[in-house]
C-alpha cells in the first residue's frame, strides 16, 4: 500500500427523477444487486485506501445494512447523507473524508468503471492534481441559441465527454468546494449552474484540469433505457462481477 491515502466518494444521493421510478435508481437490482454496488466493488477491488459513500436522507443504515455490510465492501469507512443538488453531496463527501492525499469523486450511477481508468487517473493525478475521465465526442456538437438556432459548430478534435471518477488533490479540491459553497448565492445569481467538480476547480482555483482518457462503457444510467440496456448487457456478458 502507499504511504500516500486515496480516498474516492461514490455518490448515491440523487433522487433519480428522471428514471421516473419510486425507488431511487442507485437501488435498483441489476442481476440480483443493487446499481450501487458496482461502483462501490470497483474501488474496492482497486488500491483505493477508503471509500466515502454519500447517501440520500433517511438511506444511511439501508446502505450500511444492505449494501456495505451484505457484500463486505470493507474499505467503505463512512456512510453521510448527501444534499439537494449533486454539489451539496460532493460537499458532505468531502468534509467526511477528513485528512487525505487525493479525493476521487464518482457517480454511483456509473457501474461500468474499469480498473485501468482508475488507475491510469492514480498516476496522473500525483502529476497534476486535478484530472478527470473523458472521451473523445463522436458526434458533431452545436452550439445553439435559446431558440434553438445554431450558433456555433466547435472543431470536435478538442471536444471531450467529461465522465467521473474525477480526481484531486485533497487540499485543491477541497478548498475550491469551500470557495464555491461559500459564494453560491453570487455565482447562482449570475447564472453559473455547477455540473461536474472540475468547474469547482476551473471557477475557484488557479489550477488546470487535465482530461485522462476513459472509457466509452463508462456510461451514466440516466433513464429506463440506460436500465434497460444495463440490464441486457448484464445478461449477455455476465461483465457484472
Ligand atoms: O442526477 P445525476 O445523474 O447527474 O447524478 C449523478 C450522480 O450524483 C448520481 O450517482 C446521483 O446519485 C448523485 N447525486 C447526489 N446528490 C444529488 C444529486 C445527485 O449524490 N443531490
Amino acid at each position: 500500500m502507499s504511504a500516500e491515502k486515496h480516498v474516492a466518494i461514490v455518490l448515491a444521493g440523487g433522487s433519480g427523477r428522471r428514471m421516473g421510478m419510486d425507488i431511487p435508481k442507485q437501488y435498483l437490482a441489476v442481476g440480483g444487486k443493487p446499481l450501487i454496488y458496482f461502483a462501490l466493488k470497483a474501488f474496492q477491488d482497486s488500491a483505493m485506501d477508503e471509500i466515502v459513500l454519500v447517501c440520500g436522507r433517511g438511506e444511511t443504515d439501508f446502505c450500511r445494512t444492505r449494501i456495505v455490510e451484505q457484500y463486505e465492501l470493507t474499505k467503505v469507512k463512512q456512510i453521510v447523507e448527501g444534499g439537494a443538488e449533486r454539489y451539496h453531496s460532493v460537499w458532505e463527501g468531502l468534509k467526511a473524508a477528513g485528512e487525505c492525499d487525493y479525493i476521487y469523486v464518482h457517480d454511483g450511477a456509473r457501474p461500468f468503471l474499469e480498473q485501468e481508468t482508475i488507475c491510469r487517473l492514480m498516476a496522473s493525478v500525483k502529476q497534476e492534481k486535478a484530472c478527470v475521465a473523458a472521451v473523445p465526442v463522436k458526434d458533431t456538437i452545436k452550439v445553439t441559441d435559446a431558440d434553438g438556432v445554431v450558433v456555433d459548430t466547435p472543431p470536435r478534435d478538442r471536444l471531450w465527454t467529461v465522465q467521473t471518477p474525477q480526481c484531486f488533490a485533497h487540499q485543491l479540491i477541497y478548498s475550491s468546494y469551500q470557495k464555491m459553497i461559500d459564494t453560491e448565492r453570487e455565482w447562482m445569481a449570475a447564472g453559473l449552474r455547477i455540473t461536474d467538480d472540475a468547474m469547482a476547480v476551473e471557477y475557484f482555483s488557479d489550477a488546470v484540469v487535465r482530461v485522462v482518457m476513459g472509457s466509452y462503457r463508462n456510461r451514466k444510467i440516466t433513464t429506463p433505457d440506460d436500465l434497460l440496456l444495463l440490464q441486457q448487457m448484464e445478461k449477455e456478458t455476465s461483465e457484472l462481477r
